[in-house]
């Protein structure tokens, strides 16, 4: 079994979906008591979370790469940024190291893909919505991403900052969450992206008539199949 290296701690509330699903997947595959191979440096996602409100990317890259390095340097076969957003630094990171970078929007296009859908609408941080780098990715797929308006755009992050990366899972916003993904249905959307790895802590698919992708499922479960070599998928 190859080792997987997490970059976490982005929140770290969905750092321990990613080291659930992990090694759960690990043991359902392999039986008995398997678990992953698992390396995680978990970053102070304060000091990110004010270098996203700040702009500085570069510092981040900075980081991220030095983490990636870190990983690889002990022992890891692939990297994994635990996070949606900080894929905009995913070129730079994957650069910096020798063992390959899953892309958390390659995989979950590649599920969108499958399920023979091209319409999606995508839930995220304000940078993950509203920047390039993520839709961009999807669209190289054939995906197009609907996103919500500006006021709902503003009142996702700020669920995602304020409730879900601290572990608050309220009613109230999962009624708000699925108002916007009935409107982006209404609008042509023949799935949902959960496009932030703490949406999952609020939204499953069993809340909506729409197919699910599951960013923090997807990725997670493509390191296993990397890991374990797709030898053991049934
Ligand atoms: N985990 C979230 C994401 O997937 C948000 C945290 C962050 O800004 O990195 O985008």
């Amino acid at each position: 079994m190859k080792s997987i290296g997490l970059i976490g701690g982005m929140s770290w509330e969905s750092s321990t979906l990613y080291y659930q699903i992990i090694n759960r997947e690990v043991a359902r595959r392999l039986g008995g008591l398997h678990s992953a191979r698992f390396i995680m440096n978990s970053l102070d996602f304060a000091n990110i979370a004010a270098m996203q409100r700040a702009g500085d990317w570069d510092g981040m890259t900075g980081i991220l790469a030095t983490a990636a390095r870190g990983l690889e340097a002990n022992g890891a076969d692939c990297i994994l940024i635990g996070t949606n957003t900080m894929h905009k630094v995913a070129p730079e990171v994957a650069a910096a190291v020798n063992v390959p970078l899953l892309h958390i929007a390659d995989v979950t296009a590649e599920a969108i893909v499958r399920s023979g859908i091209d319409r999606v609408a995508l839930l995220g941080t304000c940078f993950t919505m509203e920047q390039p780098f993520y839709r961009e990715r999807l669209a190289a797929r054939g995906i197009e991403c609907l996103i919500p308006d500006e006021s709902q755009r503003k009142e996702i992050h700020r669920v995602i900052f304020e409730e879900l990366c601290r572990g608050e899972i309220l009613d109230s916003s999962r009624r708000t969450f699925l108002q916007i993904i009935d409107e982006l249905a209404a609008q042509g959307a023949a799935g949902v992206v959960l496009g932030c790895t703490e949406i999952p802590l609020l939204i499953g698919a069993g809340d909506t008539s729409l197919p699910v992708f599951d960013t923090t499922e997807l990725h997670a479960l493509a390191a296993v199949d990397f890991a374990l070599g797709h030898a053991a998928i049934n």
